[in-house]
């Protein structure tokens, strides 16, 4: 066996212990949290892999964490008997960050400090776990011994930058962690860890709901009395010693909702999620009958700083009869619902259920379903009751949401949650259903453009002819946005179009005709001349037509019905899936002056060359009010500066 080596904590890790002991100014008491819920996660643990190895023998011991000090050493031991780490585990566990965030979250810090801001909230939103230990201690020890292994390791940090690791010695399996505690300082929100009452109020507090018990080393000296219950004067006093259990213990979400307070919902919230904040909501939901079980959800005040990393893992705590058979199990939540936290417990669930079982089972399906119904409901209902509140969660979690509106089995469900910017209100954003209150007589369709920002649709040609007429047009300006139009076909039997795609027919039936009778009159009168322009620019545009969307500007660029958004090609291009490239339409505005110009140039001489720039400048000029690249932008610079010079 090694004997004892020495280690450099990583960069990232020792960064983290300077900030643990020098920043952290409140709730320096969550460092004990944090230790008891290491201590119940390698509970649960040792508890899951009995399952498949007898050998472990679960049944000769009650598994339990306890937590003793010693008032004249100052130490304070929290020891539980769990699954334990072999060596190489503790090297790899204690001296490592496990979090993959932990280089953002350094950024964050150093970003947050340059700022002056608040750093605190930033260790409750990582959550750092093991190290927070340091901010009440000045050396911590570990010893433990893997469960199924009879040798035991010893871990040994000060917090300088280095860690020992050596052979320790150990009963049973499990792991003691010992702090060496620095001097209270009451002032400094520093209590002492080594006062009973201090240490019952903060495990009851933070860890009441631990499945295991929370034991409390408690000593009691007295003086011995008489028959009456008097002193005996002169007598030796005695000690006792018990273990007493802090916790209650009971599954918070096997418990009467109305028997819950918030804070204590939101003390659980905060142990599962590591979050720092109360939950926005919190959801008990409980199904009974042929197939029973209870679930607790919570969507959070704020996202994640990794909800859109690809390897976000997202779950929910799924439990068989309170045993913790997976901690995030994405089984039981729809992707676009990743930002909520929370539990399901079944008992009908069999213990050792597997992955696969898992995605098999019909059972897990319908809670899933479920699950997602009642979030869905949740949240529907605070939009209906608090517009400012939903705004707020809109902001933080839309972009995550909107996605479901992309899987069918709750599209429906989904489009009523969704918000969007819209021409009817310079700031706030708008439903669906709002909208549709909106429509005037003779709308038929909901409108909307995508693009980039607010600014950049607001000034589209598109807009033209909705804005004279008065029609809202919905502002669809998030990246995502443009694969969530693709899936909105349809919303209360309204069908949703986007304003530049296809062929604008606006107004009563009436009106439609005559625009419709104009528009093919003027089309055959300058039948000619777009065919000559068309000519010119085949190799980028599949017709030139004059528009019935364009009441100022002199041209724009549309799809057909059918036809992949530029954006949307733009979005498929940037993710390395070839998009065919496709051939757009030049409409012309036909009460524009210039096109009056170009006829008029084409009667006289119809070889004019003037007319291949014309054509070139128009349509490079659709392509730049749209934001999209020019194909060819030296030779656009050129047939301006020419045009100057003969203007
Ligand atoms: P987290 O618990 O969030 O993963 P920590 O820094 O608290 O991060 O702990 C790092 C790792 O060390 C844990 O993931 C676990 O593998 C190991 N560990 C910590 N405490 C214990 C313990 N009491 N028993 C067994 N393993 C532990």
């Amino acid at each position: 066996m090694a004997g004892t080596e020495t280690f450099t904590f990583k960069s990232e890790a020792q960064q983290l212990l300077d900030l643990m002991i020098h920043s952290l100014y409140s709730h320096k008491e969550i460092f004990l949290r944090e230790l008891i819920s290491n201590a119940s996660d390698a509970l649960d643990k040792l508890r899951f892999e009995a399952l498949t190895e007898p050998s472990l023998r679960l049944d000769e011991q009650p598994l339990q964490i306890r937590v003793s000090t010693d008032a004249v050493a100052r130490t304070l031991t929290v020891e539980d008997n769990g699954v334990g780490m072999t060596r190489e585990e503790a090297i790899q566990n204690l001296g490592t960050i496990a979090h993959s965030g932990t280089r953002e979250f350094a950024k964050r810090v150093a970003e947050a400090q340059k700022a002056e801001g608040d750093t605190e909230r930033l260790i409750g939103q990582f959550g750092v776990g093991f190290y927070s230990s340091f901010i009440a201690a000045n050396e911590v020890t570990v010893v433990t011994r893997k469960a199924g292994t009879d040798e035991a390791t010893r871990w040994h940090s000060a917090g300088d930058g280095h860690f020992d690791v050596g052979d320790g010695e150990r009963d049973g399996q499990g792991t003691t962690v010992t702090l060496h505690l620095r001097d209270a300082d009451p002032d400094n929100g520093l209590a002492d860890f080594t006062a009973e009452w201090t240490l019952r109020e903060v495990i009851k507090r933070y860890s009441d709901f631990v499945q295991y018990p929370v034991e409390l080393r408690v000593t009691r000296t007295e003086a011995p009395r008489d028959e009456e219950g008097e002193p005996i004067e002169g007598a030796e006093p005695t000690t006792t010693v018990e273990w007493k259990t802090v916790n209650s213990m009971k599954a918070i979400w096997a418990r009467d909702p109305a028997s819950v307070t918030a804070e204590e919902y939101a003390e659980f919230y905060k142990h599962i999620s590591h979050d720092w904040e109360a939950p926005f909501e919190t959801i008990s939901l409980k199904a009974e009958g042929t197939f029973e079980y209870r679930s607790l959800l919570f969507v959070p005040s704020r996202a994640p700083f990794d909800l859109f990393y690809r390897d976000y893992k997202f779950g929910l705590q799924l439990y068989v009869n309170r045993v913790l058979i997976k901690d995030r199990a994405d089984e039981l939540l729809p992707e676009w619902l990743r930002f909520v936290k929370g539990v399901v417990d079944s008992p009908d669930l069999s213990l050792n259920v597997s992955r696969e079982m898992l995605q098999q089972d019909r059972r897990v399906g319908k809670i899933k379903k479920k699950v997602a119904k009642k979030i869905v409901d949740t949240l529907a209902k605070v939009q209906r009751e608090d517009r400012d509140r939903y705004a707020d969660f809109w902001g933080k979690f839309g972009r995550v949401l909107k996605e479901g509106v992309t899987d069918f089995e709750y599209a429906d469900d989904v489009k009523p949650l969704l918000m969007f910017l819209s021409s009817a209100d310079a700031e706030k954003s708008t439903s669906l259903a709002e909208y549709v209150d909106r429509m005037g007589e003779g709308q038929e369709a909901i409108y909307f453009i995508t693009g980039e920002s607010r600014a950049a649709v607001e000034k589209s040609p598109h807009l033209e002819a909705f804005r004279a007429k008065g029609y809202e047009v919905l502002y669809l300006v998030d990246p995502i946005d443009e694969i969530i139009a693709g899936h909105l076909t349809t919303f209360a039997e309204k069908p949703l179009k986007s304003v530049g795609k296809g062929e604008v027919e606006l107004g009563t039936e009436d009106e439609r005709k005559k625009a419709e009778e104009a528009r093919k009159a003027a089309q055959e009168a300058h039948a000619s001349l777009l065919e000559r322009l068309q000519g010119t620019l085949d190799e980028h545009i599949k017709a030139v037509r004059l528009s019935s969307r364009l009441t100022e500007s002199a041209v724009c660029l549309v799809g057909d019905e059918a036809d992949l958004s530029p954006g949307l090609e733009r979005l498929l291009e940037a993710s390395g899936q070839a998009a065919p490239k496709q051939k757009r339409i030049l409409e012309l505005n036909p009460a524009h002056p210039l096109l009056a110009k170009m006829q008029g140039i084409y009667d006289a001489d119809r070889e004019d060359a003037r007319l291949v720039d014309f054509a070139h400048l128009l349509y490079g000029q659709a392509l730049l009010v749209e934001g999209s690249p020019l194909p060819d932008p030296v030779a656009f610079g050129r047939r301006v500066a020419d045009l100057m010079i003969k203007a």
